[in-house]
């Protein structure tokens, strides 16, 4: 929307992915500004998730899932980077459907967000950081993760994400089956995140939502 003053954090350019043959995207050339946070908005299928999906690594998987094209990180290339790599260098991801380890405790999920050798002396200190975030999971730190509702899974998800100290985080579906109070706390939190200068991607069905929170908005059809 009004984001051309900011320097650029990550930019894709002819950017392409495929599933095998299939290929999902096409020619993505998109710019993201530094503090920005950029609503992707498109139909079902239009590649949204497969577009994140490219930016950490997660397409790198030889000829079953590969990219074509370039993505720019602090004018570093990425696109063949591994996404544990991705993660280390300050991209995490909120994927669609959480992910989580079902059966593990809330502190335990938190804890596998900050696995790389970098994050590991500042685990303790993140952690309290994201328990202050979200009140709801200090109380139920030792929680079961398959035993809690939808939306404070959510909240563990976000968390996990931002234990590794990110500087960009894409949110995938993040309102997906939640109830609305539980999306209004969500979105509340991301805007402590962006406030905090994260730069913040989303993905987003409800269109009033995903341009209420936007500075840049990127349509894919
Ligand atoms: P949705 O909102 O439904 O999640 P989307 O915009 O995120 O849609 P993608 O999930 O990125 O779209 O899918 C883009 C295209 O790639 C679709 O045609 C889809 O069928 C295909 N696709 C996605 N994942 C795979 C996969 N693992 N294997 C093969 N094709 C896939």
């Amino acid at each position: 929307i009004d984001s051309a003053d900011r320097s650029p954090l990550l930019r894709t350019a002819g950017l392409a992915a495929y599933y095998g043959e299939l290929r999902a995207i096409y020619d993505i050339s998109l710019t993201i500004g530094q503090g920005d946070v950029l609503s992707i908005i498109g139909a079902n299928g239009a590649g949204k998730s497969t577009l994140i999906k490219s930016i950490t690594g997660l397409m790198n998987r030889g000829r079953a899932a590969h990219t074509r094209g370039e993505i720019n990180y602090k004018n570093q290339r990425i696109e063949t980077l591994p996404a544990e790599q991705i993660v280390d260098i300050g991209i995490a991801m909120v994927p669609e459907g959480r992910r989580l380890f079902a059966r593990m405790s809330v502190e335990d999920n938190l804890l596998a967000g900050a696995f790389l050798p970098r994050c590991r002396p500042m685990a303790k200190a993140k952690l309290d950081e994201v328990f202050e975030l979200f009140p709801r999971l200090a109380e139920r730190r030792q929680q079961i993760v398959s035993q809690m509702s939808g939306g404070e899974q959510q909240m563990v998800a976000i968390g996990r994400a931002l234990m590794s100290s990110p500087d960009l985080i894409l949110f995938d579906e993040l309102s997906l089956g939640l109830a609305p109070t539980v999306v209004e706390d969500i979105y509340h939190v991301v805007q402590q995140v962006y406030r905090q200068g994260v730069t913040c991607v989303v993905i987003e069905q409800d269109m009033k939502r995903a341009l209420s929170v936007a500075t840049q908005v990127c349509v894919m059809l």
